[in-house]
């Protein structure tokens, strides 16, 4: 018998919250539907605190939904389950023959049943039972392990069918995309910054990201890269545009005129000012960079309040607190470690400093600043600014 399959995403943290939950909802909602629109007709709509994807269409690509589902922010857990109607001896008989598939090489399971249809005249452990006798009957190599199974099957009474499903699978956690405001990512094509990208984008933050390029000296492939991170972001955004700037002239002119040792911590401040603009012409309220407290001599407490200095707004770090060690952990699971690592060179290691001050006083700095007009440069590359919309639908 073919039955009705559906996925069923429960969610995080927006169960908590109060009196805005249907904000958190429907934007969650639209994220859903929005990284399905391509490959299938799918009805989904929440009750209960869960998000329902019910396939329309014959064509509808239930194992692509579950892939991309499992990257929407805001939802907790994620699982295929059928869909039955609301009668023991129905129920059973689906367990049977739909359950042993996603069972299949366990040894041990457990079942649980859930009722939140209180007219449904089992209770929630009765039900439990009498699925899991059942599926013991058909599989009788499986033993019950209420501690710690190796599989869980659950079943639910809901307002509309039972649902019965095995093996529920985390997803991304967060908060849905774009409930947190907007902020604008700095954006290299190192390791560090689609992690940052990543991390605020999960706490609800909707991206809009900038890249500096220094050309000739940084070239069209190490762009491209940038690129191909900003689409590997997107598989949890769903779009993202990046705003392109030149620092070629700035880079040129910081070196001709200042001291050697504050060429990094000026290009980072020009980097700052130039961001904030753009920022402000996008209404991101905060910046986002990938650094990492002592990482690199731009990146002591000192010379992050140098760069700070030249920002108006927030500059949010998430990678501030984070090794080395840790960041490539979480790019290899959001899938950018592998980008991030192919070498091209970036307009931070352009003319970079055999001995950056690593403990920069601001008075000094700014005196090497004013021997600039950084004003007109920043202007001038401002002006020359070009973006990009990279989307994966
Ligand atoms: P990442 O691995 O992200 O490149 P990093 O360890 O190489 O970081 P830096 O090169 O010092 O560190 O840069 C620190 C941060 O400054 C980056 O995480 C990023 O947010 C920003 N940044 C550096 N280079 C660029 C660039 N070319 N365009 C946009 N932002 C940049
Ligand atoms: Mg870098």
């Amino acid at each position: 018998m073919k039955y009705r399959e559906f996925i069923l995403c429960k969610y995080g943290e927006i169960v908590l919250k109060g009196l805005n939950k249907g904000q958190f909802e429907r934007a969650l909602l639209g994220a859903v539907k929005a990284r399905l629109s391509d490959i299938g007709e799918f009805d989904a709509y929440y009750a209960q605190s869960t998000l329902y994807i019910k396939p329309v269409s014959d064509d509808c690509d239930l194992d692509e939904a579950l892939r991309r589902v499992k990257n929407v922010f805001g939802i907790a857990t994620v699982t295929r389950a059928v869909a039955v109607e609301k009668e023991l001896g129905a129920i059973i008989q689906c367990a049977v023959d739909y359950l042993p598939a996603f069972i299949k090489g366990a040894k041990t399971f457990k079942v649980e049943g859930k009722r939140s249809d209180k007219r449904f005249p089992l209770t929630s452990p009765e039900l439990a039972a009498e699925v899991g006798g059942a599926l013991l009957e058909v599989m009788p190599a499986l033993r019950v392990d209420v501690n710690k199974p190796e599989v869980t099957v659950r079943v639910e009474i809901r307002e509309e069918y039972a649902f019965l499903h095995a093996n529920a699978e985390r997803g991304a956690g967060g908060i849905p995309y774009g409930t947190s405001g907007k902020a604008l990512l700095l954006l290299s094509g190192g390791i560090d910054s689609p992690v940052a990208g990543y991390m605020v984008a999960k706490r609800g933050a909707l991206l809009e990201a900038i890249h500096f390029e220094s050309i000739p000296y940084t070239s069209e492939l190490a762009k491209e890269k940038v690129m191909t991170l900003a689409k590997e972001l997107c598989e949890y955004t769903g779009r993202i545009r990046v705003n392109v700037v030149s620092l070629t002239a700035i880079q040129e002119e910081i070196k001709r005129v200042a001291n050697e040792d504050y060429f990094t911590l000026l290009l980072r401040r020009s980097m700052m000012r130039i961001a904030c603009r753009v920022a402000k012409m996008h209404s991101c309220d905060v910046l986002v960079t990938g650094e990492s407290l002592g990482q690199v001599a731009s990146q002591t407490m000192r010379a992050l309040r140098v760069t700070d200095n030249a920002a108006n707004i927030t500059v949010f770090r998430p990678c501030i607190g984070l090794d080395k060690e840790e960041i490539v952990e979480k790019a290899r699971k959001i899938g950018t470690f592998e980008t991030s690592v192919i070498p091209y060179e970036d307009c931070c290691t352009v003319f970079t400093p055999k001995h950056p001050k690593t403990q920069p006083e601001l008075s000094k700095v700014l005196e090497e600043e004013n021997k600039i007009d950084f004003g007109r440069l920043e202007n001038e590359a401002l002006q020359a600014l070009e973006n990009r919309l990279i989307s994966v639908y």
